[in-house]
């Protein structure tokens, strides 16, 4: 046996886990059927910007093993994610706050903005039990109508009320004007981008791209004790209980030569009408890179959620009852696979933020190396 473990996928979760079993002295191999390392967090220099190529990443942590460890592997600049929602000709800022309740009603302050919303909340009797019931209950129906409904009706492909209340039941609302959209202690972005800090995760590992594991599952196999495999649960059963569903979502990229498209790294775009949900531009995510921030050059993506289907790149997992009833057979089969551990948000069929992430595979390592 030429390795003691085979890593499949080279997104965070496999990069983490190979890096510790690296350190504790085992021969590892990663196998990742992209042409690339980094997984889903995949950044790309273009013209000196760093492009996330698969949406947005923000990293954001109140775990301090967590953020000493990813600063080890990558120099993170300070980034504070303030983004804004356009609806029609106006733009709102996000998470719901004071400058939120202001642009909407005029109010300036916060005992005028609760009774606008105890006003219109009252609509809702007793416990909200789907999304669109929640949303009013949390913010108004003015919010729920501008912010909220087409956002999340082409984010999701289901009308809000169609959907639980609890996808949006962590979603801060504040009394002051404070934007920072997340709440954790520490937030940032590798200055050099993700692909880097996956890089030196991986240093020293052998790493094959462009290899699907389960294209040679019995050379692969053969070559490696154990495995840790973070691509789909399903497809690592052949599917003999069903696919797990997901939601997708496509991107697409435009190159403009202008200093300054829109002002802001991340703009959602709430009205259903206008078919993608949010416009990023990269070079904001580096607001301390004056040189970068002067070059009359800039990246912008689009991007557009779409249905998932076979063969498609899964994205966000669907967790309802019947893909839960369906990922309760597939972590029974995983139990009898006595030489294999499933991680990641493929792995384990849940939304992990990069945080969570890390987290999880420290936590692997700990139990299995
Ligand atoms: P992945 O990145 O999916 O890596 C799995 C890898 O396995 C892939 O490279 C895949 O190609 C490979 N693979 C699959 N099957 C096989 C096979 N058969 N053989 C070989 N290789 C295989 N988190 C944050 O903290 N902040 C954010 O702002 C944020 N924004 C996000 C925005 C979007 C649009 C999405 C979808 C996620 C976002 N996340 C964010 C979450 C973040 O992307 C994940 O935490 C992270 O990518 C999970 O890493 P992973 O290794 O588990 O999965």
């Amino acid at each position: 046996m030429q390795f003691d473990w085979l890593v499949v996928g080279a997104g965070l979760t496999g990069a983490v886990f190979a890096n510790e079993a690296k350190r504790r002295g085992y021969r590892v191999l990663v196998a990742e059927k992209r042409g690339h390392i980094g997984g889903n967090v995949y950044t790309e220099t273009c013209g000196g910007i760093e492009v996330h190529r698969y949406g947005a990443h923000i990293f954001h942590t109140s775990d301090s093993e967590v953020w000493e460890y990813a600063n080890r592997f990558a120099d993170f600049a300070p980034f504070i994610n303030e983004p804004l929602a356009r609806y029609g000709d106006k733009l709102y800022h996000l998470p719901f706050n004071m400058n939120t309740f202001y642009e909407m009603w005029g109010v300036t302050t916060p005992d005028e903005a609760k009774a606008i919303i105890d006003r219109q909340r009252s609509e809702i009797k007793g416990e909200p039990d789907n999304l669109e019931e929640q949303a009013i209950s949390m913010v108004g129906r003015d919010i729920y109508e501008t912010l909220v409904k087409g956002y999340t009706l082409k984010q999701w492909g289901k009308a809000p009320a169609e959907l639980p209340a609890s996808i949006i039941r962590r979603l801060p609302v504040r009394f002051t004007f404070n934007n920072n959209y997340f709440n954790d202690r520490w937030q940032g972005i590798p200055r050099h981008g993700y692909t880097k800090l996956v890089e030196a995760l991986l240093d020293g590992i052998e790493v094959r791209l462009n290899t699907d594991y389960l294209a040679q599952r019995n050379t692969l196999t053969a070559a490696a004790g154990k495995i840790l495999f973070t691509g789909p649960i399903d497809q690592y059963f052949d599917y003999r209980f069903g696919p797990l569903e997901y939601r997708s979502l496509r991107f697409e990229t435009a190159e403009y030569p202008q200093q300054n498209f829109q002002g802001n790294a991340v703009i959602n775009e709430t009205a259903a009408d206008v078919p993608y949900t949010r416009t990023i531009e990269h070079k904001h995510f580096a607001p301390g890179n004056q040189e970068l921030q002067q070059h009359q050059h800039t990246v912008v993506t689009y991007e557009y959620p779409q249905p998932w289907t076979l063969g498609k790149e899964p994205f966000y997992p669907l967790n309802d009852a019947r893909n839960t009833a369906i990922l309760q057979q597939y972590q029974q089969a995983a139990k009898q696979e006595a030489m294999v551990c499933f991680g990641g948000r493929l792995g384990r069929y849940q939304y992990l933020d990069m945080d969570d992430t890390i987290r999880a595979a420290l936590d692997l390592a700990r139990d299995v190396l």
